[in-house]
Formats: C-alpha cells, structure tokens, sequence
C-alpha cells in the first residue's frame, strides 16, 4: 500500500462484502419503472395465445391459391365472414373460401396464409387474389414472443418500460421488488446553512445535503434528510441517533485530518466500527466506512465533488446490491483524450469529463478546473475520465476509460467499446 493509501478497488470489495440484499416487498405494475425485480417471472401462457395475423387482408387456404394464379390468372375466393380485432372466427375456411381478418386476429381454422389486403381486390363476397404469397406468410404463431413455462423476467432484473410492457402481458399487476434502501443523509459542519435558513455571507450552503439525496434517488434509494450536524460530539450524536431507522447513513464532512479525533470520539461512543481510509483516488482522499448499530456507514469527505465521488464508487454499488441488482458498475466506454493532463503516480483521478461522438469515435474532455470544490464540473460533465494509479500522464490522442454519469447497471452488457445506443447528453 502506497504512503497507506487505500486503493479504490480494496475499499470498494470491503464495502460490497459488508453489504447485505433488503428483503422484498409486493409493489404494483405502476409504481415499478425502475425497481428490481424480486422474482423469477415465468410466463403462465403462450403469447400470443394463438396464431394471429400480422396484417389486415384475407386468411386463406395455401393449396387454393399456391399454382401459377399470378396477375394473368387470378384466383377468386368467397368471403365467408368479416373477423374484425377482438372477435374470435367462428366459421372455417373451406376449399375456395376466404374470412377476410384484421391485424392481431386470430387465424381461422381451415387456412394457414393470409394475404395482404393491397395484394387484392375486394367486392363485399369476393376476394381476387394478385399476387400469391408463401404457405405461411403474414401468420405470427402463437408463443412465438413467450412461450408457457419460460422464465422472461430473471429476478434481479431492473424494471424498464420494456419490463413493464412484459409484466402487463403476463398479467402481473402486483409483484415481489426489492425493498428500497432507506438512507439517512447529515452534513456536518458549523459553517453550514441550510436552505431554509436566513441567506448569509459567512455561512457556506450545504449543497452535499441534495447532491447525495439526488444520488441516492438515481441509486434507488430513499433518502431522509437529518439536516445539519453542529461541530459538536453532543450535536452529532443525536443526529446520527435519528438516523437509526433507516438502513444506511451517509454523512458528509468531519472526516478531514482535523476532525478525526472529534468523529472518532463519537463513534467510539456510540458503539460503530468504522474504518478510516485515505483512499488512492482524487478527489476524495479521506473517507470512513463501517456499521453503527448494524447498519451501513458513510462518511464522506466534506468538499462538494468530493463527496459526489466517493458516492459514486463506493455508496452507489452498495445501494444498488442492498436493492437486488446483479451488477452495481456504470457502463463505460473507451474514448480519445483530447487534452494534455498530468499528475503522481499515486493516486487514481475521476476527471470530470464531457463525451461526445464524433463520426463513430468517442471522444473526451475535462469539464476544466478540476477543483474538488468546483462543482459546475458535475454539471457539465456527463462522464468521468478514470484515470489509473500509475499513469502519469496523458497526450491528445490517448486512449482513456470513461465511466457514464447517466444510464443503468444493465448497460455494461454493452460495455466493449460502444455504448449501446444510450444517448449521451452534453452541454
Ligand atoms: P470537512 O470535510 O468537514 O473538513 O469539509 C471540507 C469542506 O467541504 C469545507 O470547506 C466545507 O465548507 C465543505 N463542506 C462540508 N460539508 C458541506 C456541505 N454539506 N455542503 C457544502 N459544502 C460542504
Ligand atoms: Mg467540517
């Protein structure tokens, strides 16, 4: 270990390891967009239920229409019944017969094509064939999107529109999710004011409040604001004390060199192990990591970015396996560095980036000041350029990993060079 530095990726094991998965709750086809599934989903039916057809024409008989009927000699059939959408047929097509059906109806006994209405010619009774089609064309066979007994929807599946389209066509209205983590969020600090107090030039505002609210939100969490801890053992004790119900706290600040003894004192008091790291990674060196009472504890350095990063690689994952996902990483891309860039080999960077693809190859920038107290960088970054512990320094033209700041877990299926269609929004 360098100079005692934590590596990222030793810290980030530690803090998966500690993590537990929440139970699940039943939660409705409504309110799912963006949870996790808690069960296997198996299809009870076939769907489609039964052979249907793909466009609106005629349904007939292969053997009826299949020899040289071309334009010449075109085959005419009697229309037996009309089967409009949500009516099922009730006659079958015999020799010489046709029942004229509408896109998504179900195929009549007796016939086994359908012909495109633009490929006929209609009366009320009669059909003229034109143009013969193959034995089979334009039918959708039943179970040929889901089959009875599969299992479409593998638990630990985040829920889409996709998903949700599914779960409607299986008829699950109400299923197991995981439960949403719950995350106690404080700031700590006397310089801080908050949103709803009197605007003053000596007081810094807490943004870490809503930035880690917002990030615990993308994360699938649900998060409890404590407001402000003063920089005081009695203040910060009760504080953390409200933030026992829920499971996990995340505090912000009072983990720099200077407050250790403080932190420390009332962490030793309240009965938590934590660790406290000097993580290998910029920004956001200091950082303690344990349990009080049980339940998962953050303490995340104070500076705004700081405290962005750290949540990003450490806090996000844990959420994301607390809520039953399968893979807690942001998709990344490989993109050409654009810029000049250097520093020790100690440490691993997040530069804030901004992506951008130009003609099929992605390419990336800094935001500018890399500062952890520059904030604007997170707003127009849609990417963080991670740059490893040993390089030291970077040329136009490098080929660098960037981490997505938007887009799912699910999206690292897609990881090897592209980013599968998600679309990159930049400023
Ligand atoms: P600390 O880690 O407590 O030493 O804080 C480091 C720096 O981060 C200080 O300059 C604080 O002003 C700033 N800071 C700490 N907490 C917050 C917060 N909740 N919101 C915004 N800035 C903060
Ligand atoms: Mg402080």
């Amino acid at each position: 270990m360098m100079n005692n530095l934590t590596p990222l990726h030793e810290a980030q094991r530690t803090v998966l390891d500690a993590t537990a998965v929440l139970g699940l709750e039943k939660i409705s086809l409504l309110d799912a967009l963006g949870r996790t599934i808690g069960e296997d989903i198996v299809a009870e039916r076939d769907n489609p239920p039964w052979d249907n057809s793909a466009m609106d024409g005629f349904a007939v008989r292969w053997e009826d229409i299949k020899q040289d009927h071309a334009i010449q000699k075109p085959v005419t059939l009697a229309v037996i019944e009309d089967v409009p959408a949500g009516r099922m047929p009730s006659k079958s097509v015999g020799t010489g017969q046709a029942i004229r059906i509408m896109t998504g109806a179900p195929i009549p006994q007796g016939a086994d094509t359908v012909l495109k209405v633009e490929d006929t010619e209609q009366t009320p009774d009669t059909v003229r064939v034109f143009k013969p089609e193959s034995r089979g064309s334009n039918i959708r066979p039943r179970g040929e999107d889901v089959r009875k007994g599969e299992c479409i929807i593998a638990k630990g599946t985040p829920i889409r529109s996709g998903e949700a389209g599914m779960l409607a066509v299986l008829a699950k209205s109400f299923f197991f999710a995981y439960q949403r983590p719950r995350v106690a969020i404080l700031s700590t600090g006397d310089e801080l004011a908050d949103l709803d107090e009197p605007f003053s030039d000596e007081k810094i505002i807490n943004s870490n409040s809503y930035g880690i609210a917002a990030a615990v939100q993308e994360a699938g969490g649900i998060p409890l604001l404590l407001g402000i801890a003063r920089d005081t053992q009695a203040a910060l004790k009760e504080k953390i004390s409200q933030g026992m119900n829920a499971d996990m706290l995340v505090l912000s600040g009072g983990v720099s060199m200077g407050d250790y003894d403080f932190t420390k004192a009332v962490f030793r008091e309240i009965g938590a192990e934590m660790n406290f790291w000097k993580l290998a990674i910029r920004p956001g060196q200091p950082l303690a990591f344990g349990k009080i009472q049980g339940k998962l504890a953050f303490g995340l350095p104070g500076n705004p970015v700081s405290s962005m990063i750290t949540f990003e690689q450490l806090v996000r994952p844990a959420l994301l396996k607390m809520g039953g996902r399968r893979s807690y990483d942001r998709p990344t891309v490989e993109a050409v560095f654009q810029e000049k860039f250097s520093k020790r080999p100690d440490r691993r960077h997040f530069l804030r980036g901004i992506l951008t693809r130009e003609e099929g190859v992605f390419k990336v920038r800094t935001t500018g000041g890399q500062g952890s107290g520059i904030l604007t960088s997170m707003v127009k970054a849609n990417c963080l350029i991670d740059v490893p512990v040993e390089v030291e320094r970077l040329a136009p033209g490098d080929l660098v990993t960037v981490q997505l700041l938007s887009g799912e877990a699910w999206l690292t299926k897609f990881e090897s060079g592209h980013a599968g269609g998600h679309r990159l929004s930049c400023c």
